[in-house]
């Protein structure tokens, strides 16, 4: 007695595997950088010119006046 529900597999359509590439020897956006982007990279700036903010935290005062 062994009923089994064949599950059916949904395979999501429409997905092309393409990697994509860009044009070569596209360079930083960021003046002055030369670092020339990877055609993979979908970015206009380099790695280190990516909009990557980081947030600078110098000389963090410890609070004052606590006692
Ligand atoms: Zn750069």
């Amino acid at each position: 007695m062994g009923k089994q529900v064949a599950i059916r597999g949904q395979r999501p359509q429409g997905l092309p595997r393409a990697s994509q590439t860009y044009a070569e020897g596209r360079m930083c956006a960021y003046p002055g950088c030369k670092t020339r982007l990877s055609t993979y990279n979908r970015r206009e700036k380099c790695w280190t010119h990516a909009e990557m903010k980081v947030p600078r935290l110098r000389g963090r005062k410890p609070a004052a006046g606590s006692a």
